[in-house]
């Protein structure tokens, strides 16, 4: 059979958008294939589980325009599908001059992406959170947390509760296109099969640059994956905040530094960090894969990233190592925790797209062919922000394959 639409990737960015594309066209065949034995098992699964308002991203970007869609859509979503959420708010801390300065900047982004925010002094600052301490802040009341891997399984449902069709433990190890449709070659349990499809649509998170590259579609970027570590707090700390807290980032590095995140089971996670990763799927501190290390090293923009960014990264991979390091970075806005706080909790790995001048792509990028279109960055805030990207794939398609209505058509 020839599915009208093949999807590859079962995180929340693949899924949102096979959700939508068979909503959009119930009569159509609709295909996603997930390498992994579950969704969500990458990105989606490893995350601080926010729900961002839009307060940092580059005003008239894709970014700033989906994050701020993706917090009403999203908590529809978990409202209409029966889902825990938490519009708790955060609070941006500054905790002296210099990031009192940059404060006031992001405030003025603030006012730009048109996101309700509130500037708050040291006193008020005080009596919102008595565990913190700061000189200022910025409260943002429309943040919120949720858990994005319940969010993808129930869009998973609605997927095929429409007749959608999902094949897991199905990797995508080759693609070709010719005038008519596209060859998905897959090893599915281990044997090799093929999916015809006449449009394909790839949102396969941290292969995004492999995945392109294997229809042939030249590309001047690649993942560069960064890990982010985490700690808990033990649970007599689950009520240390009300908000999630976090530090007000430097302009100049695209992390938004380690945070105080409550999560929706009740829990308190520090960070995450951001250190270089030597295996894009690899969570453990020692995992490397030799074609992973092997794809940086021999990439020009790797090299222009570590050198700009060299003093920064050395200090991320000590305080990486060593907790005393990562807990002052804490400490700085929450002086109370102690050493024996900080406990162990699953890393994530973020997939950054970096060009082969060294820049970072901070914006969400795509690619595309005649029969194709892929998601080729998609970082934080993506989990938010999947289904205004899910309903934007769906335009695209349906502009490229001339209708509305019709992948059959000629793209
Ligand atoms: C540490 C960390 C914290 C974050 N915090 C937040 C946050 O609080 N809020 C927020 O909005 N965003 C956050 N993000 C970003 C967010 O998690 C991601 O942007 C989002 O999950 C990306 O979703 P995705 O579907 O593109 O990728 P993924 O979730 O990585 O999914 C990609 C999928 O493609 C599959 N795949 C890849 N290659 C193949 C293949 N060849 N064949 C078949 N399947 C394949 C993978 O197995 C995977 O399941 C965070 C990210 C990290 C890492």
């Amino acid at each position: 059979m020839v599915y009208d639409y093949v999807i590859v990737g079962g995180g929340i960015v693949g899924m949102s958008t096979a959700w939508q594309l068979k909503q959009r066209h119930p009569e159509k065949s609709v295909i996603l294939i997930e390498k992994e034995g579950l969704y969500a098992k990458h990105q989606t699964g490893h995350n601080s589980g926010v729900i961002h308002a839009g307060v940092y991203y580059a005003p008239g970007s894709l970014k700033a325009k989906f994050c701020k869609e993706g917090v009403a859509a999203t908590i529809q979503f978990c409202q209409q599908n029966d889902i825990a959420y938490d519009q708790c708010g955060k609070l941006l801390v500054a905790t002296n001059s210099v990031e009192k300065e940059r404060m006031l900047a992001l405030y003025e982004r603030c006012q730009q992406n048109g996101i309700e925010v509130e500037l708050i002094d040291e006193a008020r600052l005080k009596e919102l959170e008595p565990n913190i301490v700061g000189v200022g802040g910025i409260l943002v009341k429309d943040t919120g947390i949720v858990n994005y891997q319940q969010v993808t399984t129930a869009m998973a449902m609605r997927f095929e509760e429409m007749g959608g069709v999902t094949r897991l433990n199905t990797e995508v190890v080759g693609l070709s296109e010719s005038a008519e449709d596209v060859t998905v070659s897959v090893m599915s349990n281990g044997k090799p099969d093929a999916v015809r499809a006449r449009f394909l649509i790839t949102c396969s998170g941290l292969m995004a640059d492999r995945t392109t590259r294997m229809l042939g579609i030249e590309t001047d970027f690649q993942i560069i994956p960064f890990r982010g570590e985490y700690y808990r707090l033990p649970a007599h700390y689950n009520n240390i905040v009300k908000h999630l807290i976090y530090p007000i980032p430097d302009p100049d590095l695209p992390f938004l530094g380690v945070h105080l995140t409550r999560m929706i089971d009740g829990s308190v996670t520090v960070g995450p960090n951001a250190v270089q990763g030597w295996k894009r799927e690899g969570y453990g501190k020692l995992n490397i894969s030799l074609r992973d290390i092997w794809d940086m090293v021999t990439f020009s923009g790797f090299w222009k990233v570590l050198k700009a960014n060299f003093r920064v990264g050395l200090v991320e991979t000590k305080n990486s190592w060593w907790k005393p390091g990562y807990l002052k970075t804490v400490q700085k806005y929450c002086p109370q925790l102690k050493l024996s706080d900080l406990e162990a909790y699953p890393a994530g790995i973020r997939a950054q797209a970096v060009m082969k001048d060294g820049s970072l792509v901070h914006d969400f990028l795509f690619a595309e062919s005649a029969r194709s279109l892929h998601v080729c960055n998609a970082p934080s805030p993506a989990a938010t922000s999947a289904i205004p990207i899910g309903n934007y794939i769906c335009d695209k398609v349906a502009d490229k394959t001339g209708s509305g209505n019709a992948a059959g058509q000629a793209a």
